[in-house]
Formats: structure tokens, C-alpha cells, sequence
């Protein structure tokens, strides 16, 4: 028996399949869409088994695969595919589209040395463990174990070898594979509300039919979307079939979760980032052994190894972290729930209160089935939206609050209501100056400023992580005049507390939030009404339904619009009509006031008028006029490497071929990337903007064949990028 085995060898980019013979002791347990182990020159790998066949066409002796390394199929027919098809659409190497489907421990592991054993976890023996007696030291692996259900062999070998085999010695701590790790959610009764017409209509319409199709359901916020995905999907189980919604980032959610478990129980898979690697091994296996039937995850919930799947549901749709955009594959989720809809022939829909130029222009199309939900679930009107015109207000008032912004937080706190504020930070940089020269702090690996970091008063690089300690005097001038220009949460906090010394304010931001469980538990105590005033980033314009927040503060609308990237205006609109959204969305009506330097943009008074259909011709218009998708495709081709010069010639050479090859593409740059240098790469890009070119995937399949093996330089293809960097 022989096997094509696929390997990753990513530093060589590599991704071939090499023959293997398997030794007859082996051969029973042989399937397609396992792992094995196999040498490979000195090394070991491990690879997928992709062909079993009874000759080779290789000129070398074959040799034998050392190990199997799994039972059961991890990739089956239908992912095989798949992994096919995005190495196609993207470019990237199949072996990468394999391995990003999968959860790191069932990886295809590389340049292992020999003799190097597989990931193992463990998990405590809850039974033995009570009769047993067990020193500090040991405890403190047990709680750790206890904490995280599985634990990888690695960390705990890191703690301390000798505690780890005395635990497993004891039979307390027991391997993995042993028993199965479960995580338990029950179900309430009367989590179902009965559905508004609006809702009864656009189920019907979906249910009417279930095979493949597309559908974009607009719904404006609050119009009672989360409930509509829930009767889609009890529907899907009722027929015995399994289905996926995705959310933007799971962890930011947790209202949403929340309400899936009150109603489906234990038939939830939640993928959070926040899984340990051992928990999202555990919920994998959940999936592929037909334990879950609902998959809520992040994008790459998308790779769920759910069988016969009956729905599929992509929340939010409008927004950007459903592509993969900083490594290969560079795909996106959307075009796999495409895929994945028309391979179980079922229905796949994508909501949105601001749905993206690309969505709502194939609905118009009637490419996509267009759905809407006009109204709010209550029958209230959407809030007032106010635009402060801060030009003229930032002379009045001292720091960041208009005088109507105070006064409405004010009427708000005397009648008992809450309060959201939101502090855009959006391509927003908190840099620190020199208030006498204008010196500003740079990475020295990076062309970018250091950020202000107060809790430990450093300044950080957020691309590669450089620090240093906040100097007080200019290295330019000498001057003490060094100050931080950014606007924080926290400085914004500090001003609130002072204008407001009674309410009580909860600060949310990446930095509160990064603690696992916080974001929860704050969602919690805010909607115990433990605090008035919700400050902060954009992380509260997400999907939050408080039902006494009757006011809605933005401080600063324009610093996401000031980032030069052609959605600039769309993301815009969209995060200010999210966060709106989150005012008035129950009894009490709502307001919004929106502080503004660019009060005429139409971003905003689109906002205003809740005019979604108006932002979006508008917005056509100029992608028409500029060529930007989604009449034009965009490609991105990013060149990247230590030697600026020979980065820079093989840039040239690039473009010169592209124009030869490409006659009916757009070809601008090579430019410097916006931020040209990270980590002491150099970056350059070239744009293509097309609307149909044969010839562009062989083209570019041949320069990024010219170029492999060479390590001197770096090309990435980035097919519909969600942003141009
Ligand atoms: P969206 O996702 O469209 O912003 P949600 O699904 O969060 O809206 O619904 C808004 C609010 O209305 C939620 O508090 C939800 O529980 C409630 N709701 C949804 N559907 C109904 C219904 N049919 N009857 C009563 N309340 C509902
Ligand atoms: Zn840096």
C-alpha cells in the first residue's frame, strides 16, 4: 500500500505531496483525511493522508510511514474540498487551507526531531482526587488543571516535571483521551418569544424553501434578528439537521450566547477565542462525533466539521474580521458558508442593520434573496440622533464633552436611566509628543508611533510589541514639554468623574476586558444596573441589548474617518448606526448625541436620519466613480523583505510583469505599504483593480512560483482585502 502524504514545510514553502510506503501492520487503520507521522530528510513530520493508491510515479525509494496519529478522519470528504477550492481562490498553499480549518492540536505538526511525542493534556480524576492527600505545590497544578478541564502536557512539564508523574502516578491527574471533557449548559424553559409578524414573514420566506440559497436579512437594530436566527435553527434541528451561525468575536457576545444556551441546552458548541487549545480540541471532537448540532463561533467557526447541516447563519455580516487578513489563506468566511451552503444544500443568510456595499448590491441584484425587518421589535421609532458640531463647541467647553452631551447625561442619571459612551478609536493613535518641537515617539523597528500606556506609564509599539519608560524630557529639544496627546479611556474616565462625581462609571476597553470572563461580568453588573455610565471603545457598539439605556453618547465620531482606506466612510457609518442602535431598545424612547468636527460628512447625517439605503447610494456613487468594489474586484499583492533595495527592484519587476500579462487590470504602485516598515521588514504593494481577468490567477501563480525558495522576499496575495495596509 502506498499514500500520498501531504506535509507542511512552511519556511520552503513547500506543498507537495510526497509518496509513503505503509507497513502491513498499518494498513488497516489507513484512511484518507488522517494524520500520519513520516521522515522526511532528518526530521520527522506529520502530514494528511490524501491518496491511498497501489503505485507511485516517484523516482526515490519510497519509505515507510513511522505512525498513525489519529482514529478518525479530521478531514473529510467535504472539507477535503473545500481546502481545494480555497487554495484556488486564494493562492495560498493547500496545506495552509488544511491546517487553518482545524484546531492547533489536530494541526499537522512540522520539523518535529525524532522521537518527539505528540501533544498530550490532561484532566483531574475528580473521584481519586477527594481521597487522596496532596502537597501545596501539587494543588496548585491540580487547580490549574481544574480551572482549564484539560491542560497540554507541555505547560504543566513547564510547572514541574516531577509534580506532573507524581499526579499521574497517583491516577489524579489522567491523559486526555482517557475520558471526555464536556461542557454543560441547560436548557430554560420560556426562551421563546412569540414571534412579531415581521418575523413570522421573513421565517416563512426562508422556510418556504430549504435548499441552497442566499439570503441578506436587513434588519434594523433592535428589530429582533438574534430571534429569527433561533427559529431558523430550531427549525434545522426539528429536521434533524445541524447549523452554524457566526458572530464577529465571540467573547464580545456573550448576550447572545447566553440566549442560545437558555434555549438549545447542551446542543451548543460555543467556540470562544477564549478556549484553552485543550478546550477547543474537546469541542471539535463534540462536533465531528455529531454531539453538537449548533456551532456558534468566530470566523473560523465557518471549518466546523458538522455533518448535514440544515442552516447557516453569518451575523453581522458587515463586518471586516470575517476576513482573514494578516496570514495565509486569506479567506473569508462568507465565500466558505457560500460553499458550505451549496454542498448541504441549504439555506444561508446574512444579517446586518448596516449591511456591507458587496452584500445589499448582490441583493439589489437579486443575486442574494433581500429580507427585511423594518421596524423595532416594540414598535419604537429608532432614537433622535443630535450631531454637536464640535468646531464651535470645543471653545466653550474645557475638555471632550459638548455641553448637551453633559446636560442630556445629566437628565439621564436624575431619572435613574443608563448611559453608553462610546470613545472611537478606530485609526486612532494615542501617541506622545513634544509639546514645544512636535518630536513624536517612533518604534525604532517600525514606522509607527508608540502608544501611551499609563497603567504602567510605558510607551508600546502595537505592531511589534517594543516598549520603553515614558522619558519627561524631549531627546530633540531637551525640553520638559513631552506630553501624551491621546485620548484614552482612561483620561476620558478621569474627566467624567469629575464633571459627574456621583455616577457610577464602568470602563470597558481591550485593556479592562482582557482578563477571561471580564467582559462578561461587566455586560452583567451593567445591566444590574451596578454602574450609570458604559464608557468605551468599540466594543460597546456591539450587538449589547440593555433595555434602561436611553442615551447614547459619541465623543468623537471622525477618527475613523480620517484612516486612508477606501471603507473609511462605509465603517464609519456603520459602527455610528451600531451604537445608536443600543439606545431606546426597549419602553423608554431613546437618544443619541454624536459630537463631530466633520458635522456635514454624510457618514454621519445619514447616521442621523437612520437612512441606511440613502448612505448606501451615496456611497455607490463614489465606488463607481473611484472603481472600488464592489464594481471593481480588489488584489492586494504585498512584497515584503530586510532588503529595501532588492525588495524595491523585484517590486518593479513584478509590476512590469503584471502589466505585460494583464491587459484588462487596473495595476497601481508598487507603493510603500501604509506603514513601511514593521519589525525591520520592508513592505510594498501593488493594487489591482479589475472586473474581469482570465489570466490573473496563472499570472500570479507564476510569480509567486518564480519566487519560491527565494527567502529574501515575501509575496502575499490578498484577493477582496478588507483593508489596503
Ligand atoms: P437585533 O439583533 O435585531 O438588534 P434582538 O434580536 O437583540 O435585535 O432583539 C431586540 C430585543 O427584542 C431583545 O431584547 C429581544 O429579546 C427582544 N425580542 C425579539 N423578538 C421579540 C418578540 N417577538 N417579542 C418580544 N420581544 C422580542
Ligand atoms: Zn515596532
Amino acid at each position: 500500500m502506498i499514500i500520498g502524504v501531504l506535509v507542511e514545510l512552511s519556511s520552503k514553502n513547500i506543498d507537495k505531496m510526497f509518496d509513503y510506503l505503509v507497513p502491513l501492520n498499518l494498513q488497516d487503520n489507513i484512511k484518507i483525511g488522517i494524520r500520519v507521522e513520516v521522515p522526511f530528510g532528518s526530521q520527522t513530520l506529520e502530514g494528511f493522508v490524501l491518496e491511498i493508491k497501489d503505485n507511485s510515479s516517484s523516482d526515490f525509494k519510497l519509505k515507510e510511514i513511522i505512525s498513525i496519529k489519529d482514529t478518525d478522519i479530521i478531514l473529510n470528504e467535504e472539507l477535503l474540498e473545500l481546502g481545494k477550492i480555497m487554495h484556488n481562490n486564494t493562492l495560498a498553499t493547500l496545506i495552509s487551507c488544511y491546517q487553518v480549518m482545524l484546531p492547533k492540536a489536530l494541526k499537522a505538526k512540522q520539523g518535529s526531531i525524532i522521537n518527539k511525542k505528540f501533544d498530550t493534556y490532561y484532566m483531574v480524576n475528580e473521584s481519586i482526587l477527594s481521597t487522596m492527600k496532596v502537597t501545596p505545590k501539587q494543588e496548585e497544578m491540580i487547580n490549574l488543571c481544574k480551572k482549564n478541564k484539560l491542560v497540554k502536557r507541555s505547560e504543566l512539564l513547564e510547572m514541574s516535571s516531577s509534580i506532573l508523574s507524581a499526579l499521574v502516578k497517583k491516577g489524579i491527574l489522567v491523559e486526555e483521551k482517557l475520558e471526555k471533557y464536556r461542557l454543560s449548559y441547560s436548557k430554560e424553559l420560556g426562551s421563546k418569544f412569540q414571534l412579531t409578524a415581521d418575523q413570522e414573514n421573513v421565517v416563512e420566506k426562508v422556510l418556504e424553501n430549504t435548499r441552497y440559497k442566499p439570503y441578506l436579512l436587513h434588519g434594523v437594530t433592535g428589530s429582533g434578528k438574534t430571534e429569527v436566527y433561533m427559529e431558523l435553527i430550531e427549525d434545522a434541528l426539528n429536521k434533524g439537521k445541524t447549523s452554524i451561525m457566526l458572530v464577529p468575536e465571540i467573547s464580545l457576545t456573550p448576550q447572545m450566547v447566553e440566549r442560545f444556551q437558555k434555549r438549545f441546552g447542551d446542543n451548543i458548541a460555543a467556540l470562544h477565542s477564549a478556549l484553552s487549545d485543550g478546550e477547543k480540541y474537546d469541542e471539535w471532537r463534540r462536533i465531528a462525533r455529531g454531539e453538537a448540532s449548533i456551532v456558534i463561533g468566530a470566523r473560523s467557526a465557518i471549518f466546523a466539521p458538522l455533518k448535514n447541516i440544515g442552516m447557516i447563519i453569518i451575523d453581522e455580516e458587515h463586518s471586516d474580521s470575517y476576513k482573514q487578513g494578516d496570514s495565509n489563506p486569506r479567506y473569508s468566511a462568507k465565500d466558505i458558508a457560500m460553499f458550505r451552503g451549496e454542498y448541504h444544500d441549504c439555506p444561508v443568510i446574512f444579517g446586518s442593520a448596516t449591511p456591507s456595499l458587496e452584500v445589499m448590491a448582490r441583493a439589489q441584484k437579486g443575486v442574494y434573496e433581500y429580507l427585511s425587518l423594518p421596524n423595532r421589535v416594540n414598535g419604537k421609532k429608532l432614537p433622535l440622533v443630535r450631531i454637536i458640531d464640535m468646531n464651535e463647541e470645543i471653545k466653550k467647553s474645557k475638555g471632550h464633552f459638548s455641553r448637551n452631551l453633559i446636560t442630556s447625561i445629566n437628565d439621564k442619571l436624575e431619572k435613574d436611566e443608563q448611559v453608553i459612551l462610546l470613545l472611537n478609536r478606530r485609526g486612532y493613535a494615542s501617541f506622545v509628543t513634544c509639546k514645544n518641537c512636535g518630536y513624536t515617539f517612533k518604534c525604532p523597528n517600525c514606522d509607527i508611533s508608540l502608544t501611551y500606556h499609563k497603567s504602567s506609564n510605558t510607551m508600546r509599539c502595537h505592531y511589534c510589541g517594543y516598549g520603553t519608560k515614558v522619558y519627561d524630557t524631549c531627546p530633540e529639544c531637551h525640553e520638559k514639554s513631552i506630553s501624551d496627546l491621546g485620548v484614552g479611556t482612561q483620561k476620558i474616565e478621569e474627566e467624567l468623574g469629575e464633571i459627574f462625581p456621583n455616577a457610577r462609571i464602568l470602563r470597558m476597553d481591550f485593556d479592562t476586558t482582557s482578563r477571561k470572563g471580564a467582559h462578561e461580568k461587566m455586560i452583567k453588573s451593567f445591566k444590574n444596573h451596578e454602574y450609570d455610565i458604559l464608557l468605551g471603545t468599540q466594543i460597546v457598539a456591539k450587538g449589547l441589548d440593555f433595555s434602561n439605556v436611553t442615551l447614547v453618547g459619541v465623543i468623537n465620531a471622525d477618527t475613523s474617518l480620517n484612516i486612508p482606506d477606501f471603507r473609511s466612510s462605509e465603517n464609519t457609518f456603520s459602527l455610528l448606526s451600531q451604537v445608536a442602535g443600543r439606545s431606546g431598545r426597549s419602553e423608554k424612547s431613546g437618544e443619541v448625541i454624536i459630537q463631530t468636527f466633520n458635522p456635514d460628512h454624510y457618514a454621519i447625517s445619514y447616521t442621523k436620519m437612520h437612512d441606511y439605503m440613502g448612505f448606501y447610494n451615496k456611497e455607490m456613487e463614489i465606488r463607481k466613480t473611484l472603481k472600488y468594489p464592489p464594481f471593481y474586484y480588489l488584489c492586494y499583492i504585498k512584497i515584503s523583505g530586510k532588503d529595501m533595495e532588492y525588495i524595491s527592484k523585484e517590486a518593479d519587476k513584478i509590476k512590469r510583469a503584471l502589466v505585460r500579462n494583464l491587459l484588462n487590470t487596473n495595476i497601481l504602485g508598487p507603493t510603500p505599504s501604509t506603514i513601511f516598515r514593521v519589525n525591520n521588514i520592508y513592505r510594498f504593494g501593488i493594487i489591482l483593480k479589475y472586473k474581469k481577468e482570465e489570466k490573473l490567477k496563472d499570472v500570479l501563480n507564476k510569480i509567486l512560483e518564480h519566487y519560491k525558495g527565494n527567502n529574501k522576499i515575501r509575496i502575499d496575495i490578498d484577493f477582496n482585502p478588507s483593508q489596503i495596509y
